[in-house]
């Protein structure tokens, strides 16, 4: 099963707390006014690059959790399942995720909520302009949540932090 990929950044701190490996995904079809990363919108972007190769990459580094972002990586939800699937059968790390949709709406969604029982946090919901804020971590705009879909977070996030255990 193949991503398609835009990049891939080892060691990153950008996205999430602490060393992460992270994968920008191809294609985003929300549209949001005021979007920072619109080269992303393209279904057709970026390379392929298969299951098995991320998943070497994202062991190959002992200490670094992953992160996915794009693009919408819950519009290749398949794929990512199967990723985030083998990352937890085969590792300790954490997954964040960052999406366009929100958490209700997954949830609404048999196909996309595939890939929730396998995501640690959830930052979730479109960038609205009229919302946007520069003081918040890890997202643009205040409607968007940091939602940690799994017991009680254990990375310390300044500014606010819902938590939504994911049953
Ligand atoms: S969901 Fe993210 S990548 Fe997609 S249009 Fe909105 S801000 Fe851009």
């Amino acid at each position: 099963m193949n991503i398609r990929v835009l990049d891939v950044l080892e060691e990153t701190m950008a996205d999430g707390p602490g060393l992460r490996t992270s994968i920008y995904c191809a294609g985003c079809l929300h549209h949001c006014p005021g979007c920072h990363n619109p080269q992303s919108w393209a279904m057709d972007g970026g390379t392929e690059r298969s299951v098995d190769e991320l998943l070497e990459l994202i062991k190959s580094d002992e200490f670094s959790n992953v992160s996915f972002s794009g693009g919408d990586p819950f519009y290749q939800v398949e794929a990512f399942t199967e990723l985030a699937r083998r990352i937890k059968e085969e590792t300790s790390k954490t997954i964040w995720c960052w999406t366009g949709f929100t958490l209700e709406e997954i949830q609404a969604d048999p196909h996309l909520a595939q890939l929730l029982p396998y995501l640690d946090v959830l930052v979730d919901g479109p960038f609205v302009m009229a919302l946007r804020d520069t003081e918040l971590h890890f997202r643009g705009s205040s409607n968007q949540r940091i939602i940690y879909l799994k017991g009680q977070p254990d990375d310390t996030i300044p500014g606010t932090v819902k938590i939504i255990p994911f049953k």
